[in-house]
């Protein structure tokens, strides 16, 4: 079978669910409140026929004829109008008897609502009144609004119960859109190779720390980490060994740098770590401690990372207008480490203001 071509194919699979679930609910206490109204009237048994269908079937007939559709949302809300029309032939059944005709009525406007907004409520609406018009036309006008005590009673249940039900749903799905953005907002600042920071969001801290180092005038540095003679790796393994070496010096950078400083993926293979509160000489010494670290490693004959590393130091001063001025020294020293045989640290002193 050839895909489907169509973006929202099988979209709402969830929500049929959910309504599903609410509608079974829903039915069950509204037929205590409508059977204890056709008690009452002595209706016979077209009605009691009717009101099952409506109340103990129907709900897994639409379930099923939503799952039938491409798109099950749309589905369903055709089903929401259906429940809306039927709101408005129980009211005519029920002789406008006022608190179960109102139940019906609000609770499928609250179902509209709570699934649609206001164009599905009031697409409802109108759905009720042709639901009135064709119960007006099946069993005839007849007008008893008077609520007895216990057609009453037996509306409390769906009166206090269905409300929670589809707070309770309403209330979930925030918690998991939530959830959601949250985690998308992760994605978004993470590299998706290394899970690192992406360049974005390393700079956008990088400017912070600037502007703190600034205001407050602590020391605060910056490495510049680019993997030596990367490129052979991908020549002769391939880049997707390329790609896992990259993953793995992630893992060594993770390991070795502490929780407050940022690690960031800056270009291909190039990371970058602001280490805030550290002068250049601890800066300095943190590097020299990783490049060793990471040389010790790659002459590991077993090693998934054969690279050793080249490493630009700065620390932010003064003279420097902006985040940029900072990352330009750094990168000159991570220039004057690659120009001067690669595998080490070189931090270079600012020019005297
Ligand atoms: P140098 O010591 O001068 O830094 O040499 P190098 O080979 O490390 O640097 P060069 O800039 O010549 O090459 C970097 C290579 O990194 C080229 C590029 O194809 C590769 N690269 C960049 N991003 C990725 C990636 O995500 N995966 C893989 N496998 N390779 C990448
Ligand atoms: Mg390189
Ligand atoms: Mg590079």
């Amino acid at each position: 079978m050839l895909p489907s071509t169509n973006p929202m194919a099988g979209k709402g699979r969830r929500f049929v669910e959910r309504s599903w679930r609410l509608r079974v609910g829903g039915r069950v206490l509204a037929f205590f409140c409508m059977a204890s109204v056709f008690v009452q009237q002595g209706r016979g048994a077209p009605f009691w026929v009717l009101l099952v269908i409506d109340c103990l079937i129907w709900p897994h007939i639409a379930r099923r004829a939503a799952h039938a559709w491409a798109v099950p949302y749309r589905g369903e809300r055709l089903n929401l109008m259906v429940d809306s029309a039927m709101g408005g032939v129980w009211v005519a059944a029920m002789r406008f008897d006022l608190l179960p005709s109102a139940l019906m009525l609000v609770m499928s406007g609250m179902d509209n609502m709570a699934s649609g907004g206001m164009r599905l409520f009031l697409r409802g609406v109108l759905a009720n009144l042709a639901g009135l018009a064709a119960g007006l036309l099946m069993f005839g006008f007849a007008f008893e609004p008077g609520t007895r005590l216990p057609t009453l009673l037996a509306c409390l249940p769906f009166l206090a119960i269905y409300p929670l039900a589809l707070g309770l749903a309403a209330y979930r799905i925030s918690r998991k859109l939530a959830e959601q953005s949250r985690m998308l907002e992760g994605l978004s600042r993470t590299d998706g190779l290394t899970g690192l920071l992406n360049r974005r969001h390393w700079e956008n801290l990088l400017v912070r720390e600037f502007e703190r180092c600034r205001a407050t005038r602590y020391a605060s540095s910056l490495l510049l980490i680019d993997l030596d003679h990367f490129k052979d790796v991908n020549d002769t393994r391939g880049h997707q060994a390329g790609d896992a070496v990259l993953s793995a010096f992630a893992g060594q950078l993770r390991e070795h740098f502490r929780a407050s400083d940022s690690i960031g993926r800056y270009g291909g293979e190039e990371f970058g770590v602001v280490l805030p509160g550290a002068t250049l000489a601890e800066a300095r010494t943190v590097a020299e401690r990783f490049a060793r670290a990471v040389r010790l490693q790659a002459k590991d004959a077993d090693s998934v990372c054969p690279c050793t590393v080249s490493i630009g130091v700065a620390q932010c001063d003064e003279a420097m207008n902006d985040h940029a001025a900072w990352l330009k020294r750094a990168d000159s020293s991570l220039y004057r480490a690659k120009m001067t045989g690669r595998d080490r640290v070189v931090a270079e002193q600012g020019e005297p203001a």
